[in-house]
């Protein structure tokens, strides 16, 4: 059920103050600010959030275990009810145009804004293993905040995926005795690291995983290259996490490395303000290690400080107007 979420043709502005790219927890709270700043915002949003295949959203306080469709829908009530207009779609480019933006989508439609809040989220670039990306949100996990409770005390592996599947193993631990290494395709674990896994009892297995082994709907083990299956319920994966912002290109505005080595964002301070004048962004789209609660805390920065931005602006158009009067006040005397 998609709630509030309007059709296009129920977009009937051509000018926002703010258009608002991503309707997720990060987009929405944003959106949820700003409307109730009085500004006009537009939400265009894809439909496709990152925790989709998620039974509950977890360690959100007040609002544990909710599904994440339930969540945004509620969220886009919250929008709509302070006049703000969510509605499905794709942007697909955005070009500055005089002191603003136009917004592209898919389907050619196009909309102005002042300014823009980027919340579209990132991708989690997943091992090509058969099997895998179908379970992912399942008993494929990789956050243990997110889905760790539910994985205690049961058979966990840890494939590893990327330079922090050590420390992804060692957090799994805390949560079930019943780990296992798999290394996988990746370069050697050190000695300080099969030192650290044998400390906490985790067994290490060598060897490429190349399937995962189910039974009805459930994972039941990880075959390896050889023909040998262990039997895991759950399987963690840490993927490499990419920021969805092509439409950006026009204006210069690429994700690039992030710190962390764990994947590609879009930059910002501490503001959400982006390099682009103008452009905002929030939530897993700049913050890869965001959890639901942290990606609709940022947009509901975010949005406070676009909102002063406007604000500074209006009163110096204010100012200007006012001195202009006055002074054609005082040559037509
Ligand atoms: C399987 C899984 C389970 C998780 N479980 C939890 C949990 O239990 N608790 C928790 O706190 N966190 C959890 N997370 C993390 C959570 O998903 C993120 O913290 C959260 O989704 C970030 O919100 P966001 O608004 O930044 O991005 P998203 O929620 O991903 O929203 C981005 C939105 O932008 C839209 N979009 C993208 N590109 C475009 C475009 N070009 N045009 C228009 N719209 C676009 C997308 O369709 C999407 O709707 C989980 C993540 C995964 C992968």
């Amino acid at each position: 059920m998609l709630g509030r979420m309007t059709t296009l043709a129920d977009d009937t502005q051509d000018t926002y103050d703010v258009v608002v790219l991503g309707g997720g927890a990060a987009g929405l709270n944003g959106a949820l600010v700003l409307a109730r700043s009085r500004r006009s915002v537009l939400v265009v949003d894809a439909g496709t959030p990152r925790n989709g295949p998620a039974a509950g959203v977890h360690g959100l306080l007040g609002h544990d275990g909710v599904p994440p469709a339930e969540l945004l829908q509620r969220g886009r009530e919250e929008v709509h009810r302070y006049g703000g207009t969510v509605v499905r779609g794709e942007v697909t480019a955005v070009h500055r145009a005089d002191d603003g933006f136009v917004v592209t989508r898919a389907d050619g439609g196009s909309v102005r804004a002042r300014r823009l809040l980027v919340a579209s989220g990132l991708v989690d670039e997943l091992p090509d293993i058969p099997g895998l990306r179908d379970r992912f949100g399942h008993d494929v996990l990789h956050c243990p905040y997110c889905h760790g409770w539910e994985a205690r005390d049961r058979a966990i592996g840890v494939l590893a995926a990327g330079p922090h599947s050590v420390h992804q193993a060692l957090l799994f631990r805390q949560l079930s005795a019943d780990v296992t290494y798999f290394t996988h395709t990746a370069p050697p674990l050190t000695d300080g690291e099969l030192e650290q896994l044998a400390a906490r009892g985790i067994g290490v297995v060598g060897g490429e995983v190349v399937a995962l082994e189910t039974t009805g709907d459930r994972l039941t083990g990880i075959r390896l290259a050889d023909g040998a299956v262990v039997a895991r319920e759950v399987l963690a994966v840490g993927p490499r996490m990419v920021a969805q912002a092509r439409f950006l290109d026009v204006l210069g505005l690429r994700p690039v490395e992030h710190p962390s080595g764990r994947g590609v964002h879009i930059p910002t301070d501490s503001t959400g303000r982006t390099d682009v004048r103008g452009v905002w962004a929030a939530g897993n789209v700049t913050d890869l290690g965001a959890q639901v609660g942290a990606a609709a805390a940022a947009g509901a920065f975010a949005a406070a400080q676009i909102n002063l931005d406007l604000v500074t602006d209006d009163t110096q158009a204010a100012v200007r107007a006012r001195r202009a009067v006055r002074e054609d006040a005082a040559s037509a005397r």
